[in-house]
């Protein structure tokens, strides 16, 4: 039985997604794991905000821990890197990492992820960590583009529509 697990980063690049897939009648689940996140103020502005649009749409939603020294740990040396460096790649593993692994152990068959929607992220990118954990872990990685046939603008609509927060900046804050 094919159960998805979806890795989410935030409300404004996942509605268009988890209201498509909830609609074909998927049997799908929605993880919020965001140690990259920065301030914890913010972390939970887009947790709460996340966790009420699967709410609205009866879609389970999993939340993982907020664990930030994980993540500076494992960025640790590339503070300076640009948004879709380097710092980026460890990012994306670490966070389908731990989703996958979720997913090995709670009987979901694939993942996938929105980490690539935004027109600020590099699609491949988000696709190369997923199939190197794909090999790892030993669950496939859907890396269906979601941006593709107008799901951008899809999911900008229903952002507006339900007045969703929108951030305007990733998630962490680098040091200059
Ligand atoms: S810019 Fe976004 S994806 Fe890249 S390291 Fe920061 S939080 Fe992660």
């Amino acid at each position: 039985m094919d159960k998805l697990l979806l890795l989410s980063c935030c409300a404004p690049c996942s509605i268009g997604v988890i209201t498509q897939l909830a609609e074909k009648g998927q049997d799908f689940a929605v993880m919020f794991f965001n140690p990259n996140i920065q301030p914890e103020s913010e972390y939970h502005h887009r947790l709460e905000e996340n966790k009420r649009i699967c709410h609205e749409l009866n879609v389970p939603f999993i939340e993982g821990d907020y664990v930030p020294e994980l993540w500076q740990k494992a960025t640790a040396g590339l503070e300076s890197e640009p948004e879709r460096g380097k710092r980026c790649d460890v990012c994306f593993y670490l966070r389908l990492k731990v989703g996958a692994e979720y997913a090995k152990k709670h009987g979901f068959t694939r993942i996938s992820s929105v980490f690539g929607i935004s027109r600020f992220k590099n699609f491949e990118q988000v696709c190369r960590a997923g199939k190197k954990i794909e090999d790892e872990v030993g669950i496939p990685y859907d890396a269906t583009n979601w941006r593709k046939n107008g799901g951008l603008e899809y999911a900008e609509r229903l952002a507006k529509e339900k007045n969703l927060y929108r951030q305007n900046y990733c998630g962490c804050k680098p040091k200059k």
